[in-house]
């Protein structure tokens, strides 16, 4: 049978990482609104339209007067002023505090014209038989308890960079100069299938020799994210035709698929044949780290194929370490490798192999880093245990005690 005949060289991590970001299409831009916008990326710089605070107000309960008025203001000695008249948070004071008068504030009420300063209401008394007048019990600088305008925000001042991550602190302060809607970056849409004729739907009786399917849910978890779109498509036998056929659609669907499994050596591995044939081409096939070896990248009109090895644990990590980072370029994202997180082993990590290893870690509350259980890539249970990825080079043996950057994903 005509198998996909080019040889392909073993790639380096960082020479597949950068291949695959430099095949990633230009962004494209749409506009949301800012409720729908967490987690998207943002596709220009924002200006602010206007100064926060955009007017002197109160910081606290109390009185707006001059703070000539009440310098020699004491306990036993208080400034008697008049007051002139209230002003509610969302109102504002049509006339000008003159000297010796004050005007009731509260948190957040405009500072009224003449007034320089606030004195807080606990230093303040009102006699029960006096109630036009305000007993000063304490003197203010100018300024005191004022939050001025422009001293967060100045008009026309960034706000937030193109390429920036929408985080619940950068919608608030978009939200806080008035916006609405904001410029992001497109959404690539990724078609998510599995190959083996082993494979069958979770919630059906397992049949004999069969194995569930897990691969497409997970992906499609770190998938949305990543603010990608996943589209899950049926189980594929293996076989050529079905190969061949569920690309095709996948394809004619997405911008971009993500298949699992089938990218071996075997005879039954059909995924780089079906991809050459319908006209993709294939840009490499393997990359030298472990889990996930024989990790396939192709292109195909202005589409991306990403075939991932078929064990679980492969096809978590390569999504993570090369299809994440390409699914955050894509939307314009400036940072687009996992985050990274600073700890400390609290046991030896060791690589015997001859390929850099992403092992497995849990890394807890104070920074202690251990391994999350074996590291077979067919062990699930320690991707489900694992909160972060180490990368422990070939032949390797890191000792507990030193520092490591825990590559995070939850
Ligand atoms: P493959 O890459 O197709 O050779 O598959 C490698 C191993 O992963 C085999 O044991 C498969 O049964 C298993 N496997 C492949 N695809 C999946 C999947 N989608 N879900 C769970 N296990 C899988
Ligand atoms: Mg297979």
């Amino acid at each position: 049978m005509g198998r996909a005949s080019r040889p392909f060289s073993m790639l380096e991590f960082e020479e597949a990482l950068a291949r695959v970001l430099a095949a990633v299409p230009a962004p494209t831009r749409e506009n949301v609104s800012l409720n729908d916008s967490a987690g998207r990326v943002l596709a220009e710089q924002i200006r602010s339209p206007l100064d926060l605070p955009s007017f002197d107000n109160s910081s606290m309960d109390g009185y707006a007067l001059r703070a000539a008025d009440v310098a020699s203001a004491k306990l036993n000695s208080p400034v008697c002023l008049r007051l002139a008249g209230k002003v509610a948070a969302g109102e504002t004071f049509t006339g000008e505090v003159m000297a010796g008068t004050c005007v009731r504030l509260f948190t957040g009420s405009p500072l009224p014209p003449g007034a320089d300063a606030v004195v807080m209401q606990e230093e303040t008394r009102v006699e029960p038989n006096a109630a036009g007048e305000v007993l000063i019990l304490a003197p203010v600088g100018p300024g005191e308890n004022v939050r001025s305008r422009a001293e967060d925000v100045q008009q026309g001042s960034t706000l937030a960079e193109a390429g920036e991550l929408l985080t619940a602190g950068r919608i608030g302060l978009l939200a806080a100069v008035g916006l609405n809607r904001v410029p992001v970056g497109r959404q690539p849409v990724v078609g998510l299938l599995a190959t083996g004729s082993e494979l069958q739907e979770p919630g059906q009786p397992l049949a004999p020799g069969r194995i569930y399917e897990s691969n497409r849910i997970a992906l499609a978890a770190i998938l949305k994210r990543a603010g990608a779109v996943p589209v899950t498509f049926p189980l594929v036998v293996d076989q050529l035709a079905a190969t061949s056929t569920a690309l095709a659609e996948a394809f004619s669907q997405c911008d971009a698929v993500v298949t699992s499994g089938g990218v071996s050596v075997g005879e039954m591995d059909f995924i780089k044949h079906a991809f050459e044939q319908m006209g993709g081409e294939l840009q490499f096939w393997k990359v030298a780290i472990k889990p996930g070896r024989p990790f396939v990248f192709g292109r195909y009109r202005g589409k991306l194929l990403f075939g991932l090895p078929g064990n679980p644990v492969s096809a978590l990590v390569t999504f993570l370490l090369l299809v994440r980072p390409a699914l955050l370029r894509w939307q314009g994202a400036t940072d687009v490798s996992l985050p990274t997180h600073p700890g400390v082993l609290a046991e030896p990590l060791v690589n015997h192999g001859e390929r850099r290893h992403f092992m497995r870690v849990r890394l807890d509350s104070t920074s202690k880093v251990r391994s999350a259980g074996a590291q077979a890539s067919h062990i699930l249970s320690s991707v489900a245990a694992a909160n972060g990825l180490v990368d422990v080079p070939a032949d390797t043996t890191l000792s507990a005690g030193a520092a490591v950057a825990v590559l995070r994903w939850d």
